[in-house]
């Protein structure tokens, strides 16, 4: 933290150590072709997995829906009704997750710090992954308990802080796909140890719902696993290409949060028409094997390709492939310098990531084609050569 007291000058230091975060103007819909500032780029920095967010079929539902419905909701869902579409969202997401019950919210970061507080309070304990995503840590301090954050997939220290734990409610929480890393968390030994120590495990698969497991199912399918003490959430603005996030589970789980997850409660319903759009989306996920063999063959070309960089890609076998570069301001020259090139792909910094692991962290979708990712390829390395 900074001990400046004035804002400019604590702009001028974060700027001086390269973490000074700067929104470039997109002049394009997503997807793989973009203009960015003015620009024509090739984009590897969207969550936009399945090459959704400007599919037409979703945008057409997104047509019917606003001539249907309207484009905004008005109020929260208490006050001004629970539209049907995000009604019927909420039951074929159960559906399709296997849960008793799922309920919607506006996006993944207020689903997170809305669920959290609601099932942990004082004299409960969360034990936690370090690397999981900012949101879940911010919904950690909304909730006032009592946190343990274990290493990175460390399970022989989280076995040890749950054997510490005394009474009340234990919650065990992450990432299934860490955000910057692309890793997957063990659920399966997380599932065990839960199990053992008889805590709830709350998985956020942001990055997995759409892209792992049969019919885009997740990373609980990946993995083959299911447990009524497994609290799913999941984000609807990456492969589902929309916006918006959901948690299934069992019935008492989701009456709670109905009734005391601030996040749902306090707010706006997500306008109707957008469910339409998602209604759909799940359609084309559940039918979009095409898709996700299409982004496997990516993956393992970027990687393949990729291996004899000086830099090394981080060990992921996801849509999400770190390429580690450490220093922060190498890391925005790089960014920069495949920007000259026509390439767009983030530089993640500190706070995000740890210091001194700055990256840029390459996302691969199913509209990008072999062609973009040789593209990436060859400049990659023609940046190795200079550097
Ligand atoms: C993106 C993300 C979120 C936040 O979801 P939004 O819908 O973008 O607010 C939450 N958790 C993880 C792991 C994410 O990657």
């Amino acid at each position: 933290m900074s001990n400046v007291t004035n804002f400019g000058d604590q702009l001028t230091e974060l700027k001086e150590q390269g973490l000074l975060r700067r929104r470039r103007l997109a002049g394009t819909a997503c997807g793989p072709e973009m203009l960015i500032d003015g620009k024509p780029v090739l984009s590897f920095a969207s969550n936009d997995y399945l090459g959704l967010a400007s599919h037409p079929h979703l945008i057409d539902a997104a047509t019917q829906g606003m001539l249907r419905w309207g484009v905004g909701a008005g109020a929260s869902e208490y006050l001004g009704g629970h539209f049907p579409p995000n009604r019927d969202l909420e039951t074929q997401l159960a559906t399709f997750f296997g849960a008793e019950r799922a309920l919607h919210f506006a996006t993944g970061y207020m689903a997170n710090i809305g669920i959290v507080p609601a099932l942990a309070g004082r004299g409960d304990t969360i034990c936690a992954d370090k690397l999981n995503h900012a949101s879940l840590n911010d919904a950690m301090l909304l909730s006032r308990v009592d946190t343990k954050r274990y290493r990175h997939g460390d399970m022989a220290q989280l076995a040890q802080l749950l054997a510490q734990t005394p009474s009340g409610r234990k919650l065990v929480i992450t990432d299934a796909v860490f955000s910057m890393d692309g890793d997957m968390a063990p659920l399966r030994e997380l599932l065990a140890l839960c199990e053992q120590y008889d805590a709830w495990l709350y998985v956020d698969d942001a990055h997995g719902f759409g892209v792992l497991g049969e019919q885009g199912r997740g990373s609980l399918a990946h993995f083959g696993i299911a447990a009524q003490r497994i609290i799913y959430m999941a984000t609807l603005g990456k492969a589902a290409g929309v916006s918006g996030a959901f948690v299934a589970a069992e019935r008492v789980v989701i009456d709670t949060l109905v009734n005391h997850a601030h996040s749902y409660v306090y707010t706006t319903a997500t306008p109707p028409a957008l469910s339409v759009a998602l209604l759909q989306s799940l359609q084309l996920i559940a039918q979009g094997d095409a898709l996700r063999a299409h982004l496997h063959r990516l993956i393992v070309k970027l990687r393949s390709g990729l291996a004899d960089l000086p830099w090394q890609l981080m060990p992921s076998e996801t849509a999400i492939q770190p390429l580690l570069i450490g220093d922060n301001q190498q890391s925005l020259k790089l960014s920069e310098g495949l920007r000259e090139r026509g390439i767009w792909v983030a530089a993640i910094r500190p706070p995000t990531v740890p210091q001194g692991t700055a990256r840029l962290r390459i996302t691969l979708s199913a509209a990008h084609t072999e062609a973009d990712v040789d593209q990436l390829i060859v400049v990659l390395h023609d940046l190795a050569q200079e550097s």
